[in-house]
């Protein structure tokens, strides 16, 4: 057996925790670092991780999260003071028996946080409103983060949402062409290389100052957020490993590719794959009432966002596919190369939406407006 299943991390001792560990099981369905929960003698219970240390450098990325976690908890004091009422939050974050926000030992790094007590986590939406939830979750969380100094906050993955970049490794795996593949897939080639300089775009806007960096979550995926169990309504946005200073289009255009789209990532049927027209509505509206004020400018790329984060994607699935699918793990021959064709086969449907997709945009944003009056 591999040693996670057996093994119970001892680190958990190293934690201050409110009575003594009496039960230490996997949890959860995260893909990439192990998860524990912990119930102690007291009854309390909390979440233990070991941080993936082969994918992530773990004191900037902890320095990230610490620094993240204490302005949103401030900020999310202020907002409930002011409105009376509690807010969207964030984790709270234990450090261990050393004040250090995250235990080291010769089996790796792990770090502890308090379980959020009576909330659900779901896979995908059972209804429009737990997607609306979502999008009030990742929203709230760019309002909690608003005056971050954004310039301080570490790079966790270099060049994530390097688009350019992207197409450049692109363009070199075409041209290596290690395993010959390049021939047959010369349609999807000229697809990602048809959009190159479109592709750009934000990269631009972001590098001449046109939007502001912001804080971004960058895995803006439901199961990202905890829902009251008995209200269903957002309560905390987890998964901070990749909170990088990026722009409100990446987590707004990231959302949309996962969670508007109608079918599966690796879906085979490619006429099964749409936009939803509705569920983009509805993120777009979530996000915007529950967001900061957004800059008109950066409002208005959003639509853009969705379609750049999407070719991007497909851009990567394509390029591993090239490569040999060394980065993506695959379960079936092709998989990456179906999960490229479902991407390009979205960004096609958004092209066509596109002018849909503004205004929605628009009149989202006229309702917020309104309502704030
Ligand atoms: P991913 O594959 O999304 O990157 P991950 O491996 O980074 O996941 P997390 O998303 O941090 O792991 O946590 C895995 C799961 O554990 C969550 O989806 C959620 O169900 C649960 N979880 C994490 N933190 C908490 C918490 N503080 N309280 C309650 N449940 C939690
Ligand atoms: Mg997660
Ligand atoms: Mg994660």
């Amino acid at each position: 057996y591999p040693e996670h299943l057996w093994m119970k991390p001892a680190a958990a001792y190293h934690f201050p925790l409110d009575g003594a560990p009496v039960s230490i099981g996997l949890y959860g369905e995260g893909h990439i670092n192990t998860t524990y929960l912990v119930t102690t003698t007291s009854g309390k219970r909390y979440i233990l991780q070991k941080i993936k240390d082969t994918v992530f450098d773990v004191p900037p990325l902890m320095e990230n999260i610490e620094r993240v976690i204490r302005l949103a908890q401030k900020n999310a004091k202020k907002q409930a003071d002011e409105t009376g009422k509690m807010q969207i939050g964030s984790l709270n974050l234990i450090d261990d028996l050393d004040g250090c926000s995250y235990y080291r030992d010769e089996t790796g790094y792990y770090r502890v946080y308090d379980y959020v007590e009576g909330t659900i986590c779901l896979q995908a939406p059972e209804s429009n409103d737990d997607f609306y939830q979502s999008a009030a979750a990742f929203g709230a969380f760019q309002k909690l983060m608003q005056n971050f100094p954004v310039e301080e906050l570490h790079e966790s993955i270099p060049d994530f949402h390097n688009t350019v970049n992207r197409y450049r490794i692109f363009r070199e795996t075409v041209s290596r062409d290690p395993l010959g593949r390049a021939a047959g897939v010369s349609e999807e080639i000229r697809f990602a290389l048809d959009r190159e300089k479109g592709a750009g775009e934000l990269c631009r806007l972001r590098q001449n100052g046109t939007l502001p960096l912001r804080v971004t979550h960058n895995d803006t995926k439901l199961n990202n957020v905890l829902l009251d169990e008995k209200t269903r309504k957002a309560r905390c946005v987890i998964d901070l490993d990749t909170v990088m200073p990026g722009l409100a289009a990446y987590d707004f255009g990231d959302a949309i590719r996962f969670g508007a789209a109608t079918a599966a990532e690796d879906e085979r049927n490619l006429s099964r794959m749409t936009l939803d027209l509705e569920r983009f509505r509805i993120f777009t509206r979530g996000y915007l009432e529950y967001g900061p004020d957004f800059s008109e400018k950066e409002i208005e790329t959003f639509p853009l966002g969705a379609i750049i984060m999407t070719l991007e994607c497909g851009v990567r699935f394509l390029t591993d596919y090239l490569d040999g699918d060394r980065y993506f793990a695959i379960r079936r021959d092709g998989q990456n190369l179906d999960r490229a064709r479902t991407q390009f086969k979205l960004v096609s449907e958004m092209e066509k939406h596109l002018d849909e997709m503004r205004r929605i945009v628009r009149e989202e944003e006229d309702r917020r407006n309104s309502q704030k009056r």
